[in-house]
C-alpha cells in the first residue's frame, strides 16, 4: 500500500504517519516527488491491509492506495514523475543523458588514465573500469583488483570525473566504496540477493545490471532487493541478454528500455557494448537506446582495444568514442534530452 500524503502536509505529519506504519509491522518508506511526499508501505499484506486503509482519516494524508505491482518501492505508481540520482554531482535520469565511458578492465596507470582523458574530452559524465573482473574463465585475466580501485579513483579524479566499477564480493565493498562514486552489480550476479541487500545498506548509488537470463519483472525485484534495505539510489542497466542468436554476443533487448520506464521511476541506461560484443555495432545500438528513451549509455573505451586484457573485439578507441557522441546529439535532441 501507498500512502499519498497532501502537498501541503509538514513534516511532523509524515513522521507521525511512519510511526503509525512501523506499529502496525510495515516498513515506511519515505519517497520525496516534486510535487508530494508518498509513504510506501511494505509488508505482510495478509494482515493489516483494513488498518492502513484507516489511515485516510490520519492528519496529512490525502489517500490510501494499493500498489498493484509486485515491485513495490520501484513502481511508477509511487513516484510518477521519475527518480534523479546523483552520482557525485552527475544526474542520472534528467533531461540530460548521462554517458559512462571507459575500459572494461583498468590495466595500467597509462592506459586508465589514457582512457579517461580521452572521454573526457569527448564529453563524457562518468569513467568506467573493472578492478574486480567476472571471466568466464578463471584462467583469464582477473582484474588488478585493489590496485586498480587504486588507478581508477587516480584517473577520474585526474580527468574530473566520478568513477564507477563492479562488486562481485559482499567482502569488499567498504574497500570499493571507499574508492568509487557508483557501484555495479555485473549481469552474473543480477539475483545474488545477499550481495543486493548488502548494497542496500550502502551510501552510494547501485548501477545494476540485468542478468542474461532474467527476465524483466525478476530484473525489478532484484533492483528493489537493494530499495528495501534503504538504498533508493538504484540505476537499471540493459546489458543484452542471451537467445539462440550467436552472431552477436548478446541480443540487446532495446524494448526493456521503455517497458522498465512504464513500470518503474528507476532510471534505465543501456549498455550497447557487452550487448552486442562487436565494436563496429555500438554506435547504431547507442542510438537507438536514446532515440527508444534510455537515461544514458555505458561504453567501452580502450585506448588500444586490440591489446586490451579482455573484451578487446567491443571496446571503441577514443576516436570512435568522439564520433560517436558527436553522432548522439542529433538523436538526442530528436527526443527532446541533452547531452
Ligand atoms: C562489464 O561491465 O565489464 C561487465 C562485466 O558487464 P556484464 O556484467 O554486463 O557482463
Ligand atoms: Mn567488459
Amino acid at each position: 500500500m501507498i500512502i499519498v500524503m497532501k502537498a501541503q502536509a509538514g513534516e511532523d505529519e509524515i513522521q507521525n504517519v511512519v510511526r503509525m506504519v512501523e506499529q502496525l509491522d510495515y516498513r515506511a518508506h519515505v519517497i520525496r516527488g516534486v510535487e508530494r511526499t508518498v509513504v510506501a508501505c511494505v509488508g505482510d499484506e495478509r494482515g493489516e491491509v483494513h488498518q492502513l486503509q484507516h489511515m485516510e482519516s490520519v492528519g496529512g494524508v490525502e489517500r490510501v492506495m494499493p500498489v498493484l505491482r509486485s515491485f513495490k518501492l520501484s513502481s511508477r505508481e509511487v513516484r510518477p514523475e521519475g527518480s534523479r540520482i546523483v552520482v557525485n554531482g552527475v544526474e542520472i535520469g534528467g533531461r540530460r543523458l548521462t554517458v559512462i565511458a571507459g575500459p572494461c578492465a583498468v590495466e595500467s596507470a597509462t592506459q586508465v588514465e589514457d582512457a579517461a582523458m580521452a572521454v573526457k574530452r569527448a564529453g563524457a559524465h562518468m569513467l568506467r573500469g573493472g578492478a574486480f573482473k567476472p571471466r568466464t574463465s578463471p584462467y583469464s585475466f582477473q582484474g588488478m583488483e585493489d590496485a586498480g580501485l587504486d588507478l581508477l579513483e587516480a584517473a577520474g579524479r585526474k580527468a574530473g570525473l566520478p568513477v564507477v566499477t563492479e562488486i562481485m564480493d559482499p567482502h569488499d565493498i567498504d574497500l570499493v566504496v571507499a574508492h568509487c562514486d557508483m557501484l555495479q552489480v555485473g549481469a552474473r550476479n543480477a539475483q545474488n540477493f545477499s550481495l543486493l541487500r548488502r548494497l542496500g545498506k550502502i551510501a552510494k548509488p547501485v548501477l545494476l545490471k540485468r542478468g542474461m537470463s532474467t527476465r524483466l519483472e525478476e530484473f525489478v525485484m532484484a533492483a528493489e532487493y537493494i530499495l528495501s534495505e534503504g538504498n533508493p539510489n538504484v540505476i537499471l542497466c540493459e546489458r543484452g541478454i542471451r537467445t539462440f542468436e550467436t552472431a552477436t554476443r548478446n541480443t540487446l533487448d532495446l524494448s526493456a528500455v521503455p517497458l522498465l520506464k512504464e513500470w518503474t521511476h528507476l532510471p534505465v541506461i543501456v549498455d550497447p557494448s557487452h550487448g552486442t560484443g562487436i565494436w563496429s555495432l555500438v554506435m547504431p545500438m547507442a542510438l537507438a537506446a536514446v532515440a527508444a528513451g534510455a537515461d544514458g549509455l555505458l561504453i567501452e573505451v580502450h585506448p588500444n582495444p586490440e591489446q586490451a586484457l579482455s573484451d578487446g573485439p567491443q571496446q571503441l578507441k577514443p576516436k570512435r568514442f568522439a564520433d560517436l557522441m558527436t553522432a548522439l546529439k542529433p538523436v538526442a535532441e530528436a527526443v527532446n534530452r541533452s547531452l
